[in-house]
């Protein structure tokens, strides 16, 4: 059901953020309140791993009751992140992200929310690429890229990353929220393998954070997590 208090005329916003390295068509940030009610459960029940399913249903008291995000997006990229964290602001709704879907409750799914869908995030799971001139055996990758998907792409050169035992759970999640990847008793948490990480901050910012550029925000990530890892 449309929810009455959400402007009618924003149907299908297109996010308008300028942003020079973005030289595709900005993806569309597809309102509840404008999409029949089946076609939008089924863009923020897509690629939820199990059949465990929130509660949609109304209450007299929504946000206690309710999940129902108020739009879907799926960002192609830094740019459309930009503009849907900028819709967010203006709109005061919350940002919640899917990377691979394995929360077992659904976590992506949240009350009022711009829920950004990673899927096709910058190449989506073909994103994986060698970064030579950062190191020896040094990928990036976008957050919708799963454990097998790195794992197939670094056995060819020889090497392997501490990914989830279930070889379909998004990294983007796992290293936030999981992290206990192979051998963890002995290698330690997968986040401490990562070496930089793209975040865009509520304050709208692009960064890119390390060990010497912004530390502080790269040590909450490998403790904590809830920045935007982009790759
Ligand atoms: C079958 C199965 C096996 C598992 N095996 C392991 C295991 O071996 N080791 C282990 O440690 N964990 C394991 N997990 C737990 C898994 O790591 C977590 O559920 C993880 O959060 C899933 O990540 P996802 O991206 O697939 O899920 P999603 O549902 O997409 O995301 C999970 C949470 O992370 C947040 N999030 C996702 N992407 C981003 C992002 N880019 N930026 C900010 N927040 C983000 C989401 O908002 C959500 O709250 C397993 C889970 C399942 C279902």
């Amino acid at each position: 059901m449309p929810d009455a208090t959400d402007p009618a005329p924003d149907t299908h916003i297109t996010p308008s953020v300028n942003n020079p390295s973005s030289g595709s068509s900005p993806a569309p940030i597809i309102l509840r309140s404008a999409t029949p009610e089946s076609e939008f459960n089924s863009l923020i029940f897509s690629r939820i791993f199990n059949r465990r399913r929130p509660d949609l249903s109304s209450s007299a008291i929504p946000w206690q009751h309710s999940r129902h995000p108020h739009a879907y997006c799926k960002p192609l990229t830094v740019s459309d992140v930009v503009a849907c964290v900028d819709f967010a602001r203006k709109k005061d709704k919350r940002i919640a992200i899917r990377s691979g879907g394995h929360s077992w409750a659904c976590w992506s799914i949240r009350y009022d929310s711009i829920l950004l869908d990673m899927i096709d995030f910058e190449g989506g799971v073909g994103s994986i690429r060698w970064e030579r001139e950062m190191g020896e055996g040094v990928v990036s990758c976008g957050p919708a890229v799963t454990s097998a998907g790195l794992n197939e792409f670094l056995a060819e050169g020889g090497r392997m990353f501490p990914g989830g035992h279930c070889p379909d759970v998004g990294l983007g999640g796992f290293l936030l929220q999981g992290g206990m990847g192979w051998n963890c008793k002995n290698w330690g948490w997968a986040c401490e393998y990562v070496v930089g990480v793209d975040v865009v901050t509520a304050g709208l910012e692009v960064l890119h954070i390390n060990e010497t550029k912004h530390k502080t925000c790269f040590t909450l990530l490998g403790v904590r997590g809830q920045p935007f890892l982009l790759s």
